[in-house]
């Protein structure tokens, strides 16, 4: 086989892959495909040019069919997000007061705080400017950790006394150091400590059905001697069941985040279809809803709570998710459109 052919050849085996493949952008980290791009300096002076040339054009073809299909994927027909009047006109009064409504996001975390209350969790608000220390440290991101860059956010102009600018949050983890250092006298009384956090979160994203700059996420933590992911899956499933008012199948699979170890994707069975299969769900009859996972001893060690001794889990959920697979909504960015007809059906 030439070494053209051989281009050719891993050309069909890396497009079959790509078919199996659950995360499609995986295709570009072949490891064949690294091996054949390191390749080109072995090839003959007088054919480097050409097979370098076709090397470069399959990993064009698979990054292309990448994004294709990705934009496939998120393409829903656009929605009017422009505010509803002229914000800078004098105030209307269109909207009598008798007729509004509480939004639904504002209903939506009054139910979910009232059923981790009733499981034994003590609610915390979040903060919308926070530290670096918060937002990174305390979390086991040391500086320079490149998990960093995953989370893009806003920051302010203005320095913190270590000389870095605040930031806004881009997730509710930032309460997590110090709910665990005001609740830390639990453990002390034989008590675990048992807390969530819900506020709203931010991310320099690009818009569109799923994606918005602004949202809102609800954070969970528990620490107590003998704590096993066994607990954490039996609490979150115990959670969702009560928020949905049905029965769930879950399940858990491997995943990567600094703060926790082990730290798992977790997903459940689909409310909307109960597995059968569905719009919300993509057929597939799951969902992955959320990240989780054991607390990482050195954010333990943050709060001087010992590792060796304690153990806890953590979770964090979007809200918006939450609310649209329980109503069927299908664009993250009617919550923030002030479409009266969007909010009146709540
Ligand atoms: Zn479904």
């Amino acid at each position: 086989m030439t070494s053209f052919d051989a281009i050719d050849a891993l050309r069909t085996e890396l497009f079959n892959q790509y078919e199996t493949l659950e995360n499609k952008a995986d295709i570009l980290k072949s490891p064949k495909l690294k091996e054949l791009l390191a390749s080109i300096r072995t090839i003959e002076p007088e054919d480097r040019a050409a097979f370098g040339q076709a090397v470069n054009q399959l990993s064009q073809d698979l990054k292309a069919k990448v994004q294709a299909d990705s934009e496939q994927v998120s393409e829903l027909p656009p929605i009017d997000t422009t505010a509803p009047f002229d914000i800078n006109g004098s105030i209307s009064d269109f909207l009598p007061a008798e007729q509004g409504s509480i939004h639904p996001i504002t209903q939506e975390i009054a139910k979910v705080s009232n059923i981790l209350s009733r499981m034994g969790f003590q609610i915390f608000e979040s903060r919308e400017i926070d530290d670096q220390y918060h937002m990174f440290e305390s979390l086991n991101f040391p500086k320079g950790h490149p998990a960093r860059d995953e989370y893009d956010t806003f920051m302010t102009v203005e320095k913190d006394n270590d000389g870095e600018p605040f930031i806004a949050p881009a997730h509710t983890s930032t309460m997590q150091n110090r709910v665990m250092k005001a609740l830390k006298g639990n453990l002390e009384k034989g008590l675990p400590i048992a807390a969530s956090s819900i506020d709203r979160v931010f991310r320099n994203e690009d818009l569109d059905a799923r994606h918005e700059h602004t949202f809102y996420q609800c954070e969970g933590v528990y620490v107590d001697k003998g704590v096993h992911a066994g607990m954490l899956v039996a609490t979150l499933k115990s959670f969702l069941e009560s928020y949905y008012e049905k029965e769930l199948q879950v399940r858990i699979n491997p995943f990567y985040f600094p703060f926790t170890e082990p730290s798992f994707e977790f997903a459940l069975s689909c409310p909307f279809c109960d597995g059968e299969g569905c719009n919300v769900c993509s057929q597939e009859g799951w969902i992955e809803l959320l990240g989780c996972g054991m607390i990482h001893p050195n954010v333990l060690r943050a709060a001087a709570i010992d590792p060796e001794v304690y153990t806890g889990f953590a979770w964090g959920v979007g809200v918006e998710r939450l609310i649209m697979m329980k109503h069927g909504i299908e664009d993250i960015r009617h919550f923030e459109s002030a479409k009266l007809d969007f909010l009146r059906q709540f």
